[in-house]
């Protein structure tokens, strides 16, 4: 098991049987979300726990297993965003000169019902053995065109403060890298992992350190996630949002200028809203291309510049994240 298989607050559900005992699905639910579960993993901390209504609401949509995911549409792809050929060594992908992604383990603190990745995130698959992270951050070494290193996976702040801290010394020590970057959930799903120890870990690298905060909902900013994100932006890290745009979560003006001025509120600034990748079972989600465009253009001027993310697509052969037009 990964570090940070519970909670600073306690067990997550991480089965049907969890769900039902929780209340989130009715006990009749419980053999198709089992099933559902044993293909993709399930995890909901108590703090998600304590924000979910009902399955239908725009927080439980986002967590609670649906039969619907075992049934595969056509076009839906296993590596939507297509890592597979750009990766150098086993934990790195890289598509762009510039920068490149680290992916230390696939564990995160809670599985989202349309996660791009959502055929390798798991609570115990992928984390690199110390030969792999070695090997891994040898190559950020000897790859002098890369200025960034952008942490991902399963989500960085699933490991260990000392861990953390210990892979971002390495690469904040490499003098062509000029920035770090951690891409995470942790801040909004499990906000108390945010301690004195990881944020320090931040600090340590010794170079800026830029994290994206994956969120979709404006409710995801309360309570103790604010607080979290406050530890964050008060010891100087740059905190950028990016979004997915979700059916029933928020594909309406109302509910896209909550979030981002939630986010806002936060000292967040929103970054990008991505287009569904289309995984395996995730098109329940699906929004047109058109109405996506229309939501962002109507933030324009509604709120400020900074405010308004850049809505984007994966491009399937690997070409990375373009701008999409209606
Ligand atoms: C998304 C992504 C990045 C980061 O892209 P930005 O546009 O800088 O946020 C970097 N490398 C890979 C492989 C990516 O998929
Ligand atoms: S936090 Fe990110 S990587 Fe993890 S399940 Fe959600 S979308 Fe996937």
């Amino acid at each position: 098991m990964p570090d940070g298989t519970t909670t600073r607050q306690g067990r997550s559900i991480r089965d049907a049987r969890g769900l039902v005992a929780a209340g989130l699905i009715p006990p009749g639910a419980e053999a198709d979300a089992a099933q559902v579960a044993a293909r993709y993993a399930v995890a909901i901390t108590p703090h998600v726990a304590g924000l979910i209504g009902d399955a239908s609401d725009p927080i439980g949509l986002q967590y609670i297993p649906d039969p619907a995911e075992l049934v595969t549409a056509p076009g839906e792809l296993d590596d939507p965003t297509a890592d597979g050929p750009f990766t150098p060594v086993r934990g790195v992908v890289h598509r762009y000169p510039d920068r490149a992604l680290l992916k230390p383990l696939l564990a995160c603190p809670v599985y989202c019902r349309f996660c791009f990745r959502r055929e390798v995130v798991g609570p115990d698959g992928g984390v690199l053995t110390e030969a792999e992270l070695d090997a891994a951050l040898a190559w950020f070494e000897g790859t002098p065109a890369v200025r960034e290193a952008v942490l991902t996976g399963g989500d960085p702040f699933m490991l260990s403060a000392r861990r953390l801290g210990a892979i971002l010394a390495r690469l904040g020590a490499v003098p062509h890298i000029e920035t770090l970057r951690v891409h995470t959930r942790v801040p909004v799903a499990d906000p108390g992992r945010v301690d004195g120890a990881l944020v320090a870990a931040l600090r340590g690298a010794g170079k800026p350190v830029f994290v994206a905060v994956h969120a979709n909902h404006a409710r995801e900013f309360a309570g103790p996630a604010l607080e979290a994100l406050a530890r964050l932006a008060d010891a100087g890290v740059v905190l950028l949002g990016q979004s997915v745009l979700l059916r029933g979560v928020n594909d309406s003006g109302g509910a896209l200028e909550d979030l981002v001025r939630a986010m806002v509120r936060a000292r967040v600034r929103p970054y990008y809203l991505h287009a569904l990748d289309p995984a395996p079972g995730v098109g329940r989600f699906s929004v047109p291309d058109a109405k996506g465009v229309a939501l962002v253009e109507g933030l324009r001027g509604k709120v400020p510049g900074f405010a308004v993310p850049v809505f984007v697509r994966e491009s399937e052969n690997g070409g990375g994240k373009k701008p999409v037009s209606a």
